[in-house]
């Protein structure tokens, strides 16, 4: 099972989730840990992994040869991303845009463009406490950060429960994270802020027609907007989990939630629990 842990801003307990879910069912399931936060993975802070490989990741960007150019525009016109543009007898590349994606060489008349590796990060694999660990690591100044994480995934093991944590947002790498998750956990907090990502980021993993939950992070702050929302829309309130000094002490010293408060442990391992009751009353519901 693959469970997705995303939020719609930064800040919000993503990592306190990711975390603490990872340590609460490893006793019990073969558990996975991948960090796709690759602009900021923290989430080895807190579990302090061995680090057993390094994978470096590359993006193909494309080099062209002004000999073969006949400067005819095709390259630029498929580009979907404006990577690379034709201007009277020069062309040029922006390497920061380009997602390698091989348009502008597979279609290039004249065979004028060839492909070169750009290292853009890399994927450190390794264990962590009886859990299989995993993350990435977007070079700093590099934009590309789905190839990255798409190498993550490459590690996703069917027989293991994977928890992704996914980066803050709802652009592009969100949704790279999250596609083929079988359940998305949405941390957000009581404020108006929390309500508005919270909306945004259920517009995109309905979309992607991904069964998701919530967990409110700092309970007791702020307003009932978030419950009543979540009432009004069908999804699940899955946990709260109150604002506490305690709990914010712990994360500040880089020590997992169910470690300094082990009573956390049963709420999250029912937090599973709830999980795996939605997914399996949705896949018997798409039987019938
Ligand atoms: S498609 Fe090929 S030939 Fe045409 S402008 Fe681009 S590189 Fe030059
Ligand atoms: S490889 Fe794709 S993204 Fe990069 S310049 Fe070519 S068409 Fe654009």
């Amino acid at each position: 099972m693959i469970i997705s842990v995303a939020s719609g801003k930064g800040g919000t307990g993503k990592t306190l989730v990711a975390t603490s879910l990872a340590l609460s069912l490893k006793d019990t399931y073969k558990v996975q840990l991948l960090d796709c936060d690759v602009e900021e993975p923290n989430d080895h802070i807190f579990l302090k992994p061995t680090i057993e490989n390094v994978d470096r990741v590359f993006v193909l960007i494309p080099e062209v040869d002004n000999s073969k150019c006949t400067y005819c525009g095709k390259c630029a016109e498929v580009c979907a991303f404006n990577a690379i543009a034709v201007i009277k007898d020069r062309v040029l590349v922006f390497p920061e845009l380009c997602h390698g994606c091989g348009a502008c060489s597979y279609l290039c008349p004249e065979k004028a463009i060839t492909e070169k590796g750009k290292e853009v990060g890399s994927v450190e694999t390794g264990k962590a406490d009886g859990i299989s660990f995993g993350h990435g690591k977007l070079n700093v100044g590099e934009a590309m950060a789905p190839p990255i994480i798409r190498k993550v995934k490459e590690y996703i093991d069917p027989a293991a429960i994977t928890i992704i944590d996914v980066s803050p947002g709802t652009s592009c790498p969100v949704v790279e994270s999250i596609r083929d998750s079988d359940f998305c956990l949405l941390v957000t907090e009581p404020t108006p802020f929390g309500l508005n990502d919270l909306i945004v980021a259920v517009e995109v993993v309905r979309k992607l027609e991904i069964p998701c939950g919530v967990v409110l992070n700092r309970a007791g702050v702020g307003n009932s907007q978030v419950a009543d929302y979540c009432l009004k829309e069908g999804l699940p309130l899955i946990r709260a989990i109150p604002l506490d000094t305690e709990i914010a002490k712990l994360y500040s010293k880089g020590i997992p939630l169910v470690e300094g408060i082990p009573e956390w442990k049963d709420s999250f391992t029912q937090l599973f629990q709830k999980i795996e009751a939605i997914t399996n009353e949705r896949i018997s519901s798409t039987k019938r």
